[in-house]
């Protein structure tokens, strides 16, 4: 579903993305790990197109990201975003946020989108808080809406950045359980996390970074137990 492809991406003279090829299939659940400055969030950037590629190719369904105008807007809807800040338009309530882009981009009436939005916030449990604004929730709430938001897009595959880093700990479950949740319906989704309990309960895939590059793919199983590379072993030490 997700293709990329001898993806190159610099900064100016730094090369934050060396020689990436990597293959998500339908349904698939891929935690990306890795150190800081490794090249993860430039990864999820680049596959939703908030960063452009120096070179290679990355295509969502077949679909190579058009640089810009309509189609983007379009095709950015299909692969929903959530990253470590929850991003939610703070003028709006929860509903506005959640309905805003269906109505903009999918073209769905106020009535309509609002009926999908409540599905979609009593999904994440925070249905009760739709006419509240961003700032009266607790993070953990938040960071649920912003799932809900991007899922009513519609998106074909979702990518999360870290999305329990800026979380209090007892906050990080919930939003845990609902991508669990996402997954087990069989939701595309690439995740970067620190949360190794995630990767081994729902990922079919690890994939590591150091450096820029794809070091090392394996099962969760494989990978925490047999970790091939020093640059794994490494890492893998320092979490514990
Ligand atoms: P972290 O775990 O800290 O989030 P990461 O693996 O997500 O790290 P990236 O944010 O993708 O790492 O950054 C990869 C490298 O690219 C880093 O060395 C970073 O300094 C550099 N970088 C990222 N964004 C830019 C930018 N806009 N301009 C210049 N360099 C950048
Ligand atoms: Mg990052």
């Amino acid at each position: 579903l997700v293709v990329l492809e001898n993806v190159q991406k610099h900064y100016g003279e730094f090369q934050a993305l060396t020689d990436i090829d990597l293959t998500i299939d339908r349904g698939e659940v891929v935690v990306i790990i890795g150190p800081s400055g490794s090249g993860k969030s430039t990864l999820c950037r680049s596959i939703n197109r908030l960063e452009t590629i120096t070179s290679g190719s990355i295509r969502v369904d077949g679909q190579e990201l058009p640089a810009e105008g309509k189609k983007l807007a379009t095709l950015r809807a299909e692969v929903g975003m959530v990253f470590q800040s929850f991003n939610l338009f703070a003028h709006l309530t929860i509903l506005e946020n959640v309905t805003l882009g269906p109505i903009k981009v999918r073209g769905l009436s106020k009535a309509e989108a609002e009926e999908e939005a409540m599905q979609l916030l009593t999904r994440v449990g925070v249905e009760k808080q739709a006419s509240k604004l961003p700032a009266q929730l607790s993070g953990g709430q938040q960071q649920r809406v912003a799932i809900a938001r991007s899922l009513a897009m519609r998106p074909k595959v979702m990518l999360f950045d870290e999305p329990t880093s800026a979380l209090d700990p007892e906050m990080i479950n919930e939003v845990l359980d609902v991508m669990i949740g996402l997954a087990k319906e069989g939701m595309t989704m690439i995740v970067v996390t620190h949360e190794m309990g995630f990767a081994r309960k729902a990922a079919d895939r690890v994939v590591f970074m150091a450096d820029g590059r794809i070091v090392e793919e394996a099962t969760p199983e494989e990978f925490f137990t047999h970790p091939k590379s020093d640059r794994a072993k490494d890492f893998l030490s320092k979490l514990i």
